[in-house]
Protein backbone atom coordinates (compact mmCIF):
# COMPACT_ATOMS: atom_id res chain seq x y z
CA UNK A 1 0.00 0.00 0.00
CA UNK A 2 1.58 2.68 -1.19
CA UNK A 3 0.39 6.22 -1.25
CA UNK A 4 -0.14 6.22 -5.30
CA UNK A 5 -3.32 7.54 -6.50
CA UNK A 6 -6.99 5.26 -6.13
CA UNK A 7 -8.66 5.06 -9.36
CA UNK A 8 -13.08 5.12 -8.25
CA UNK A 9 -14.52 2.94 -10.18
CA UNK A 10 -17.94 4.71 -12.15
CA UNK A 11 -21.11 2.87 -13.38
CA UNK A 12 -22.00 5.63 -14.80
CA UNK A 13 -19.52 5.82 -17.32
CA UNK A 14 -19.21 3.53 -20.60
CA UNK A 15 -17.31 5.46 -22.36
CA UNK A 16 -17.17 5.04 -26.00
CA UNK A 17 -19.76 2.55 -27.33
CA UNK A 18 -18.40 -0.69 -29.24
CA UNK A 19 -17.80 -1.23 -32.81
CA UNK A 20 -20.31 -0.87 -35.43
CA UNK A 21 -20.73 -4.56 -36.93
CA UNK A 22 -22.11 -3.26 -40.15
CA UNK A 23 -18.93 -3.46 -41.96
CA UNK A 24 -19.93 -0.38 -44.59
CA UNK A 25 -20.76 2.11 -41.83
CA UNK A 26 -17.78 0.70 -39.48
CA UNK A 27 -15.30 3.17 -40.09
CA UNK A 28 -17.82 6.24 -40.32
CA UNK A 29 -19.47 5.17 -37.32
CA UNK A 30 -16.13 5.27 -35.28
CA UNK A 31 -15.24 8.38 -36.65
CA UNK A 32 -18.55 10.26 -35.84
CA UNK A 33 -18.30 8.31 -32.25
CA UNK A 34 -14.56 9.51 -31.58
CA UNK A 35 -15.78 12.97 -32.42
CA UNK A 36 -19.02 12.83 -30.43
CA UNK A 37 -17.13 11.43 -27.44
CA UNK A 38 -14.69 14.35 -27.67
CA UNK A 39 -17.70 16.83 -27.36
CA UNK A 40 -19.60 15.39 -24.62
CA UNK A 41 -15.99 15.51 -22.91
CA UNK A 42 -16.66 19.16 -23.46
CA UNK A 43 -20.06 19.43 -22.20
CA UNK A 44 -20.81 16.82 -19.50
CA UNK A 45 -20.41 18.41 -16.09
CA UNK A 46 -22.54 16.21 -14.44
CA UNK A 47 -19.89 14.01 -12.84
CA UNK A 48 -19.12 10.75 -15.13
CA UNK A 49 -16.12 10.78 -14.75
CA UNK A 50 -15.17 8.23 -12.42
CA UNK A 51 -10.94 8.68 -12.34
CA UNK A 52 -9.91 10.96 -9.52
CA UNK A 53 -6.08 10.90 -10.57
CA UNK A 54 -4.00 8.37 -12.29
CA UNK A 55 -0.01 9.06 -12.65
CA UNK A 56 2.05 11.04 -15.49
CA UNK A 57 4.54 11.38 -12.49
CA UNK A 58 7.02 10.46 -15.06
CA UNK A 59 7.07 13.76 -16.20
CA UNK A 60 8.35 14.98 -13.33
CA UNK A 61 10.56 11.50 -12.67
CA UNK A 62 8.74 11.62 -8.91
CA UNK A 63 6.10 10.50 -7.16
CA UNK A 64 3.27 13.10 -6.99
CA UNK A 65 1.86 10.90 -3.60
CA UNK A 66 -1.56 12.01 -4.72
CA UNK A 67 -4.32 9.85 -2.69
CA UNK A 68 -7.58 10.12 -3.69
CA UNK A 69 -9.79 10.87 -1.20
CA UNK A 70 -13.01 8.82 -0.26
CA UNK A 71 -14.24 10.65 2.54
CA UNK A 72 -16.09 7.14 3.02
CA UNK A 73 -19.13 8.35 1.42
CA UNK A 74 -20.97 6.32 -1.19
CA UNK A 75 -20.34 8.92 -4.31
CA UNK A 76 -17.03 9.51 -3.44
CA UNK A 77 -15.95 11.47 -6.69
CA UNK A 78 -18.26 14.54 -6.87
CA UNK A 79 -16.98 17.26 -5.22
CA UNK A 80 -14.01 16.70 -7.69
CA UNK A 81 -15.59 16.44 -10.45
CA UNK A 82 -17.64 19.47 -10.02
CA UNK A 83 -14.04 21.06 -9.61
CA UNK A 84 -12.97 19.07 -12.50
CA UNK A 85 -15.67 20.18 -14.47
CA UNK A 86 -15.08 23.94 -14.22
CA UNK A 87 -11.47 23.14 -14.74
CA UNK A 88 -11.36 20.53 -17.57
CA UNK A 89 -13.35 22.11 -20.63
CA UNK A 90 -13.12 21.14 -24.13
CA UNK A 91 -11.95 24.53 -26.14
CA UNK A 92 -14.97 24.72 -28.54
CA UNK A 93 -13.92 27.90 -30.15
CA UNK A 94 -10.92 26.93 -31.34
CA UNK A 95 -10.54 27.05 -35.04
CA UNK A 96 -11.13 24.06 -37.36
CA UNK A 97 -7.26 23.80 -37.67
CA UNK A 98 -6.58 23.27 -34.16
CA UNK A 99 -9.67 21.03 -33.91
CA UNK A 100 -8.13 18.21 -36.86
CA UNK A 101 -4.82 19.11 -34.67
CA UNK A 102 -6.78 18.21 -31.39
CA UNK A 103 -8.10 14.84 -32.70
CA UNK A 104 -4.85 13.60 -34.67
CA UNK A 105 -3.19 14.80 -31.07
CA UNK A 106 -5.92 12.41 -28.93
CA UNK A 107 -5.24 9.82 -31.53
CA UNK A 108 -1.69 10.10 -31.09
CA UNK A 109 -2.13 9.66 -27.12
CA UNK A 110 -4.66 7.11 -27.50
CA UNK A 111 -2.55 4.81 -30.24
CA UNK A 112 0.72 5.19 -28.53
CA UNK A 113 -0.17 5.60 -25.28
CA UNK A 114 1.00 8.53 -22.87
CA UNK A 115 4.82 7.81 -22.33
CA UNK A 116 5.04 8.32 -26.25
CA UNK A 117 2.87 11.13 -26.12
CA UNK A 118 5.09 12.81 -23.33
CA UNK A 119 8.30 12.23 -25.18
CA UNK A 120 6.99 13.68 -28.40
CA UNK A 121 5.46 16.58 -27.51
CA UNK A 122 6.95 17.54 -24.03
CA UNK A 123 10.42 18.80 -24.23
CA UNK A 124 13.43 16.66 -21.83
CA UNK A 125 13.03 20.22 -19.53
CA UNK A 126 9.61 20.73 -19.69
CA UNK A 127 8.36 23.98 -18.38
CA UNK A 128 5.20 25.12 -17.67
CA UNK A 129 4.66 27.13 -20.89
CA UNK A 130 5.34 23.04 -22.45
CA UNK A 131 2.29 22.21 -20.49
CA UNK A 132 0.38 24.58 -21.51
CA UNK A 133 1.00 24.02 -24.71
CA UNK A 134 0.12 20.53 -25.14
CA UNK A 135 -3.29 20.99 -22.74
CA UNK A 136 -4.15 23.10 -25.66
CA UNK A 137 -2.55 20.59 -28.61
CA UNK A 138 -5.00 18.11 -27.25
CA UNK A 139 -7.88 20.65 -27.79
CA UNK A 140 -8.44 21.48 -24.04
CA UNK A 141 -7.81 25.72 -22.27
CA UNK A 142 -6.78 26.18 -19.52
CA UNK A 143 -9.10 27.35 -16.58
CA UNK A 144 -8.53 31.34 -15.62
CA UNK A 145 -8.71 29.72 -12.14
CA UNK A 146 -5.41 28.04 -12.47
CA UNK A 147 -2.17 29.35 -11.49
CA UNK A 148 -0.12 28.93 -14.78
CA UNK A 149 3.19 29.18 -13.12
CA UNK A 150 2.46 26.07 -10.67
CA UNK A 151 3.71 23.18 -12.34
CA UNK A 152 2.45 20.69 -9.47
CA UNK A 153 -1.47 21.94 -10.76
CA UNK A 154 -0.54 22.09 -14.48
CA UNK A 155 0.54 18.68 -14.19
CA UNK A 156 -2.34 17.57 -12.34
CA UNK A 157 -4.58 19.22 -15.06
CA UNK A 158 -2.34 17.66 -17.70
CA UNK A 159 -3.04 14.56 -15.85
CA UNK A 160 -7.07 14.62 -15.55
CA UNK A 161 -6.77 15.12 -19.29
CA UNK A 162 -4.83 12.39 -20.20
CA UNK A 163 -6.94 10.14 -18.24
CA UNK A 164 -10.37 11.73 -20.25
CA UNK A 165 -8.76 10.79 -23.43
CA UNK A 166 -7.78 8.10 -22.80
CA UNK A 167 -10.51 6.41 -20.82
CA UNK A 168 -11.93 6.59 -24.16
CA UNK A 169 -10.03 3.66 -25.34
CA UNK A 170 -11.77 2.79 -28.91
CA UNK A 171 -12.06 -1.13 -28.90
CA UNK A 172 -10.29 -2.84 -31.94
CA UNK A 173 -12.75 -2.84 -35.22
CA UNK A 174 -11.26 -6.62 -35.46
CA UNK A 175 -11.01 -7.13 -31.98
CA UNK A 176 -14.41 -8.82 -30.46
CA UNK A 177 -15.04 -12.18 -30.32
CA UNK A 178 -13.83 -15.41 -28.68
CA UNK A 179 -12.51 -16.56 -32.01
CA UNK A 180 -10.15 -13.65 -32.06
CA UNK A 181 -9.36 -14.06 -28.00
CA UNK A 182 -8.11 -18.21 -29.20
CA UNK A 183 -5.86 -16.60 -32.34
CA UNK A 184 -4.37 -13.69 -30.50
CA UNK A 185 -3.02 -16.40 -27.69
CA UNK A 186 -2.04 -18.55 -30.21
CA UNK A 187 0.16 -15.96 -32.53
CA UNK A 188 1.40 -13.75 -29.11
CA UNK A 189 4.17 -13.91 -27.69
CA UNK A 190 4.61 -11.12 -25.14
CA UNK A 191 1.36 -11.41 -23.41
CA UNK A 192 0.99 -9.22 -20.13
CA UNK A 193 -1.36 -10.83 -17.64
CA UNK A 194 -2.37 -8.40 -14.99
CA UNK A 195 -4.02 -10.07 -11.81
CA UNK A 196 -5.46 -9.63 -8.53
CA UNK A 197 -7.68 -10.55 -5.50
CA UNK A 198 -9.81 -12.62 -7.63
CA UNK A 199 -7.39 -15.10 -8.87
CA UNK A 200 -6.60 -16.27 -5.30
CA UNK A 201 -10.03 -16.04 -3.76
CA UNK A 202 -10.49 -19.67 -4.70
CA UNK A 203 -7.81 -20.98 -2.43
CA UNK A 204 -10.07 -18.98 0.69
CA UNK A 205 -7.29 -16.17 0.20
CA UNK A 206 -9.12 -13.26 1.53
CA UNK A 207 -10.02 -10.64 -0.66
CA UNK A 208 -9.60 -6.86 0.57
CA UNK A 209 -12.42 -4.77 0.17
CA UNK A 210 -15.51 -6.97 -0.53
CA UNK A 211 -18.52 -7.55 2.09
CA UNK A 212 -16.50 -10.56 3.10
CA UNK A 213 -12.80 -9.41 2.69
CA UNK A 214 -10.42 -8.55 4.96
CA UNK A 215 -11.20 -5.17 5.81
CA UNK A 216 -14.45 -5.78 7.33
CA UNK A 217 -13.15 -8.21 9.31
CA UNK A 218 -10.86 -5.43 10.97
CA UNK A 219 -13.54 -3.29 12.23
CA UNK A 220 -12.63 -4.61 16.14
CA UNK A 221 -9.20 -3.00 15.65
CA UNK A 222 -10.98 0.43 16.64
CA UNK A 223 -9.29 2.16 13.55
CA UNK A 224 -10.90 4.91 11.85
CA UNK A 225 -9.86 2.86 8.66
CA UNK A 226 -8.96 -0.38 8.08
CA UNK A 227 -6.69 -0.07 5.94
CA UNK A 228 -4.36 1.39 8.30
CA UNK A 229 -3.26 -1.74 9.81
CA UNK A 230 -0.84 -1.13 6.46
CA UNK A 231 -0.19 2.44 6.75
CA UNK A 232 3.43 2.47 7.38
CA UNK A 233 3.37 5.35 9.96
CA UNK A 234 1.27 2.97 12.13
CA UNK A 235 3.42 0.14 11.72
CA UNK A 236 6.37 2.13 12.86
CA UNK A 237 4.32 3.41 15.71
CA UNK A 238 3.00 0.07 16.71
CA UNK A 239 3.78 -3.34 14.79
CA UNK A 240 1.56 -5.17 16.94
CA UNK A 241 -1.30 -3.87 15.41
CA UNK A 242 -0.18 -5.24 12.15
CA UNK A 243 0.74 -8.99 13.65
CA UNK A 244 -2.61 -9.27 15.36
CA UNK A 245 -4.25 -9.48 12.11
CA UNK A 246 -1.38 -10.64 9.77
CA UNK A 247 -1.93 -14.57 10.19
CA UNK A 248 -5.51 -13.58 7.92
CA UNK A 249 -3.37 -12.93 5.16
CA UNK A 250 -0.54 -15.57 5.38
CA UNK A 251 -0.45 -17.17 1.96
CA UNK A 252 -0.88 -20.60 2.06
CA UNK A 253 1.94 -23.39 1.13
CA UNK A 254 2.48 -25.25 -2.26
CA UNK A 255 -1.24 -24.49 -3.26
CA UNK A 256 -2.36 -22.76 -6.81
CA UNK A 257 -5.58 -22.32 -8.57
CA UNK A 258 -5.89 -23.56 -12.55
CA UNK A 259 -5.82 -20.04 -13.48
CA UNK A 260 -2.30 -19.70 -11.90
CA UNK A 261 -1.29 -22.65 -14.24
CA UNK A 262 -3.05 -21.11 -16.81
CA UNK A 263 -0.26 -18.56 -16.08
CA UNK A 264 2.49 -20.90 -16.15
CA UNK A 265 1.63 -22.40 -19.57
CA UNK A 266 1.72 -19.18 -20.95
CA UNK A 267 5.39 -18.72 -20.13
CA UNK A 268 6.34 -22.75 -20.77
CA UNK A 269 4.77 -21.73 -24.28
CA UNK A 270 7.27 -18.80 -24.10
CA UNK A 271 4.10 -16.41 -24.40
CA UNK A 272 3.88 -14.69 -21.11
CA UNK A 273 6.19 -11.55 -21.16
CA UNK A 274 5.25 -10.72 -17.24
CA UNK A 275 2.79 -11.11 -15.15
CA UNK A 276 2.23 -7.94 -12.86
CA UNK A 277 0.21 -9.33 -9.72
CA UNK A 278 -0.98 -7.07 -7.31
CA UNK A 279 -1.15 -9.90 -4.91
CA UNK A 280 0.97 -10.78 -2.02
CA UNK A 281 0.26 -14.19 -1.34
CA UNK A 282 3.23 -14.91 -3.52
CA UNK A 283 1.10 -17.83 -4.79
CA UNK A 284 2.65 -17.52 -8.70
CA UNK A 285 5.58 -19.09 -7.31
CA UNK A 286 3.65 -21.63 -5.99
CA UNK A 287 2.79 -22.37 -9.17
CA UNK A 288 5.88 -22.60 -11.06
CA UNK A 289 5.92 -19.49 -12.84
CA UNK A 290 9.44 -17.92 -13.09
CA UNK A 291 10.12 -15.58 -10.93
CA UNK A 292 11.59 -13.59 -13.84
CA UNK A 293 8.15 -13.42 -15.36
CA UNK A 294 6.61 -11.96 -12.39
CA UNK A 295 6.55 -8.39 -10.90
CA UNK A 296 4.90 -8.50 -7.78
CA UNK A 297 3.74 -4.89 -7.53
CA UNK A 298 2.89 -4.62 -4.38
CA UNK A 299 5.83 -6.86 -2.80
CA UNK A 300 4.92 -10.12 -0.89
CA UNK A 301 5.36 -12.56 1.89
CA UNK A 302 8.10 -14.09 0.07
CA UNK A 303 10.47 -12.08 2.04
CA UNK A 304 10.75 -10.01 5.14
CA UNK A 305 12.60 -6.92 6.21
CA UNK A 306 14.27 -5.47 9.39
CA UNK A 307 12.58 -1.96 9.12
CA UNK A 308 16.48 -0.20 11.27
CA UNK A 309 18.90 -2.20 9.84
CA UNK A 310 17.19 -3.79 6.51
CA UNK A 311 18.61 -7.53 7.19
CA UNK A 312 16.47 -9.58 4.77
CA UNK A 313 15.36 -12.77 5.48
CA UNK A 314 13.08 -15.80 3.84
CA UNK A 315 9.91 -15.15 4.64
CA UNK A 316 9.03 -18.47 6.23
CA UNK A 317 11.34 -17.53 9.08
CA UNK A 318 8.69 -14.69 10.39
CA UNK A 319 5.70 -17.06 9.36
CA UNK A 320 5.92 -19.05 12.84
CA UNK A 321 5.70 -15.41 14.82
CA UNK A 322 2.71 -14.53 12.37
CA UNK A 323 0.32 -17.49 13.38
CA UNK A 324 0.97 -16.42 17.12
CA UNK A 325 0.41 -12.84 16.23
CA UNK A 326 3.60 -11.76 17.68
CA UNK A 327 6.31 -9.08 16.23
CA UNK A 328 8.80 -11.07 14.83
CA UNK A 329 12.45 -9.27 15.74
CA UNK A 330 15.48 -9.15 13.97
CA UNK A 331 19.03 -11.12 15.52
CA UNK A 332 20.66 -8.51 14.75
CA UNK A 333 18.91 -5.90 16.32
CA UNK A 334 18.42 -7.59 19.16
CA UNK A 335 21.30 -6.57 21.72
CA UNK A 336 20.43 -3.22 20.83
CA UNK A 337 16.62 -3.16 20.92
CA UNK A 338 17.23 -4.97 24.92
CA UNK A 339 19.83 -1.81 25.54
CA UNK A 340 16.92 0.34 25.12
CA UNK A 341 14.57 -1.47 26.90
CA UNK A 342 16.68 -1.10 29.82
CA UNK A 343 17.06 2.49 29.49
CA UNK A 344 15.18 6.07 29.54
CA UNK A 345 15.51 6.05 26.08
CA UNK A 346 12.96 6.79 23.44
CA UNK A 347 13.00 3.69 20.92
CA UNK A 348 10.28 3.70 18.16
CA UNK A 349 8.07 0.09 19.60
CA UNK A 350 9.20 -1.09 15.67
CA UNK A 351 12.92 -1.32 16.43
CA UNK A 352 14.36 -3.83 15.08
CA UNK A 353 11.12 -5.10 14.27
CA UNK A 354 11.10 -7.79 10.99
CA UNK A 355 8.21 -6.34 8.22
CA UNK A 356 6.74 -8.68 5.13
CA UNK A 357 8.59 -7.13 2.03
CA UNK A 358 4.19 -6.00 0.99
CA UNK A 359 4.17 -2.59 0.22
CA UNK A 360 2.45 -0.56 2.64
CA UNK A 361 0.39 2.71 2.10
CA UNK A 362 3.17 5.52 2.32
CA UNK A 363 5.62 2.94 0.85
CA UNK A 364 6.87 3.41 -3.04
CA UNK A 365 5.77 0.06 -5.07
CA UNK A 366 9.04 -1.91 -5.74
CA UNK A 367 11.62 -0.60 -8.01
CA UNK A 368 11.27 -4.23 -10.18
CA UNK A 369 7.84 -2.25 -11.42
CA UNK A 370 8.88 0.85 -12.20
CA UNK A 371 12.42 -1.26 -13.86
CA UNK A 372 10.19 -2.95 -16.29
CA UNK A 373 6.95 -1.37 -16.56
CA UNK A 374 7.61 1.11 -19.96
CA UNK A 375 10.23 -1.38 -22.00
CA UNK A 376 7.01 -3.91 -21.50
CA UNK A 377 4.47 -1.57 -22.19
CA UNK A 378 6.38 -1.46 -25.71
CA UNK A 379 6.59 -5.15 -26.25
CA UNK A 380 3.38 -6.31 -25.73
CA UNK A 381 1.03 -8.07 -27.68
CA UNK A 382 -1.33 -8.58 -25.81
CA UNK A 383 -2.95 -7.71 -22.69
CA UNK A 384 -4.99 -10.03 -20.23
CA UNK A 385 -6.33 -8.76 -17.16
CA UNK A 386 -8.00 -11.11 -14.65
CA UNK A 387 -9.68 -10.56 -11.17
CA UNK A 388 -9.00 -7.27 -10.50
CA UNK A 389 -11.68 -4.87 -11.10
CA UNK A 390 -8.59 -2.55 -11.99
CA UNK A 391 -8.88 0.26 -8.76
CA UNK A 392 -5.47 1.16 -7.97
CA UNK A 393 -2.86 2.61 -9.41
CA UNK A 394 -0.56 2.59 -10.82
CA UNK A 395 -1.33 -0.63 -11.61
CA UNK A 396 -4.90 0.27 -12.73
CA UNK A 397 -3.15 2.72 -15.29
CA UNK A 398 -1.39 -0.07 -17.16
CA UNK A 399 -4.51 -0.54 -19.56
CA UNK A 400 -4.15 3.21 -20.03
CA UNK A 401 -0.73 3.03 -21.06
CA UNK A 402 -0.58 -0.10 -23.43
CA UNK A 403 -0.38 1.38 -26.87
CA UNK A 404 -4.40 1.46 -28.30
CA UNK A 405 -3.90 -1.09 -31.36
CA UNK A 406 -2.84 -3.73 -28.63
CA UNK A 407 -5.91 -5.93 -27.97
CA UNK A 408 -7.34 -5.78 -24.26
CA UNK A 409 -9.02 -8.99 -22.66
CA UNK A 410 -10.27 -9.63 -19.11
CA UNK A 411 -11.18 -12.30 -17.12
CA UNK A 412 -13.09 -11.00 -14.16
CA UNK A 413 -16.18 -12.17 -12.21
CA UNK A 414 -17.63 -8.47 -13.05
CA UNK A 415 -17.28 -6.48 -16.62
CA UNK A 416 -15.39 -3.08 -15.85
CA UNK A 417 -17.36 -0.78 -18.40
CA UNK A 418 -15.07 2.04 -18.40
CA UNK A 419 -12.07 0.09 -19.21
CA UNK A 420 -13.06 -0.59 -22.77
CA UNK A 421 -12.05 -4.02 -23.19
CA UNK A 422 -12.41 -5.63 -26.35
CA UNK A 423 -13.54 -8.59 -25.12
CA UNK A 424 -14.66 -9.82 -21.75
CA UNK A 425 -15.18 -13.43 -20.35
CA UNK A 426 -17.00 -13.02 -17.05
CA UNK A 427 -17.62 -15.48 -14.71
CA UNK A 428 -15.08 -17.85 -12.03
CA UNK A 429 -11.46 -17.07 -13.05
CA UNK A 430 -10.74 -20.91 -12.77
CA UNK A 431 -14.00 -21.60 -14.74
CA UNK A 432 -11.96 -19.39 -17.94
CA UNK A 433 -8.73 -20.46 -17.69
CA UNK A 434 -9.92 -24.39 -18.45
CA UNK A 435 -12.62 -23.12 -20.84
CA UNK A 436 -9.35 -21.47 -22.80
CA UNK A 437 -7.18 -24.47 -22.27
CA UNK A 438 -9.89 -26.45 -23.55
CA UNK A 439 -11.01 -24.44 -26.83
CA UNK A 440 -6.68 -24.34 -27.10
CA UNK A 441 -6.11 -28.11 -26.97
CA UNK A 442 -3.67 -27.03 -23.71
CA UNK A 443 -3.28 -29.73 -20.97
CA UNK A 444 -3.89 -27.50 -17.91
CA UNK A 445 -1.49 -29.01 -15.34
CA UNK A 446 -3.54 -29.12 -12.40
CA UNK A 447 -5.81 -31.54 -10.53
CA UNK A 448 -8.97 -29.41 -11.02
CA UNK A 449 -8.72 -29.01 -14.39
CA UNK A 450 -10.59 -32.66 -15.18
CA UNK A 451 -12.74 -31.71 -12.41
CA UNK A 452 -14.12 -28.21 -13.75
CA UNK A 453 -13.85 -29.80 -16.84
CA UNK A 454 -16.18 -32.25 -16.35
CA UNK A 455 -18.70 -29.81 -15.10
CA UNK A 456 -19.50 -29.28 -18.90
CA UNK A 457 -17.71 -25.91 -19.90
CA UNK A 458 -19.38 -23.47 -22.10
CA UNK A 459 -19.56 -19.75 -22.91
CA UNK A 460 -22.52 -17.39 -23.27
CA UNK A 461 -22.21 -15.03 -25.62
CA UNK A 462 -24.05 -12.15 -23.79
CA UNK A 463 -23.58 -9.71 -26.27
CA UNK A 464 -22.12 -9.70 -29.65
CA UNK A 465 -21.82 -6.28 -30.00
CA UNK A 466 -19.86 -5.32 -26.88
CA UNK A 467 -17.76 -8.59 -26.95
CA UNK A 468 -18.27 -9.76 -23.46
CA UNK A 469 -19.14 -13.37 -22.44
CA UNK A 470 -19.75 -15.16 -19.73
CA UNK A 471 -18.21 -18.63 -18.93
CA UNK A 472 -20.80 -20.98 -17.59
CA UNK A 473 -20.00 -24.42 -15.48
CA UNK A 474 -22.89 -26.72 -15.44
CA UNK A 475 -21.62 -27.97 -12.01
CA UNK A 476 -21.05 -24.57 -10.40
CA UNK A 477 -24.09 -22.29 -9.32
CA UNK A 478 -23.48 -18.90 -10.69
CA UNK A 479 -21.65 -16.28 -9.22
CA UNK A 480 -23.96 -13.90 -6.91
CA UNK A 481 -26.31 -16.92 -5.95
CA UNK A 482 -26.84 -17.61 -2.41
CA UNK A 483 -24.89 -20.48 -2.77
CA UNK A 484 -22.20 -19.41 -4.79
CA UNK A 485 -19.67 -20.22 -1.42
CA UNK A 486 -16.70 -20.14 -3.58
CA UNK A 487 -17.11 -16.42 -4.67
CA UNK A 488 -14.34 -16.87 -6.50
CA UNK A 489 -13.66 -13.31 -8.27
CA UNK A 490 -14.82 -11.34 -5.37
CA UNK A 491 -13.47 -8.32 -7.19
CA UNK A 492 -15.74 -5.94 -6.32
CA UNK A 493 -13.76 -5.37 -3.59
CA UNK A 494 -11.08 -6.61 -5.72
CA UNK A 495 -7.89 -6.04 -5.09
CA UNK A 496 -5.49 -6.70 -2.88
CA UNK A 497 -5.28 -3.12 -2.60
CA UNK A 498 -2.65 -3.74 -0.88
CA UNK A 499 -1.70 -1.28 -3.07
ZN1 LIG B 1 17.78 -5.41 12.24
Amino acid sequence: MNSDIVLIDSDSDEGLKRRNSDADGASSQLYKRYHTSDEQIATEENGNDAVSGSSSNEMVGEELNVKESTNGSSSPVNDDIKLKGNRVEFDTSSESDSMEEAFDARDFLRTFGRDEFIRNFLPQNTAAPDIIRAIEILGFKVDPSIDTSDMYQLINYLREIFVRVMKNRIPLDDFYSIDHVLEKIKSSNNIIVITGAGISTSLGIPDFRSSKGLYSQLTSLGLSDPQEVFDIELFHTDPKIFYSIAHKILPPKDVYTPLHSFIRILESKNKLLRNYTQNIDNVEQNAGISASKIVQCHGSFATASCVTCKYKVDGEKIRKDIELKQPAFCPKCSKQRKKLEKSDNYYPESYGVFKPDITFFGEGLPSRFHDLINEDLQQCDLLISIGTSLQVAPVANIVEKIPAKIPQVLINRDPIPRCNFDVSILGFCDDAAVYLCKELSWELDHVKFEEILKGGISLNCLNEYEGTYRVINDSRPPPGSISDSQSQSDEDNDESDED
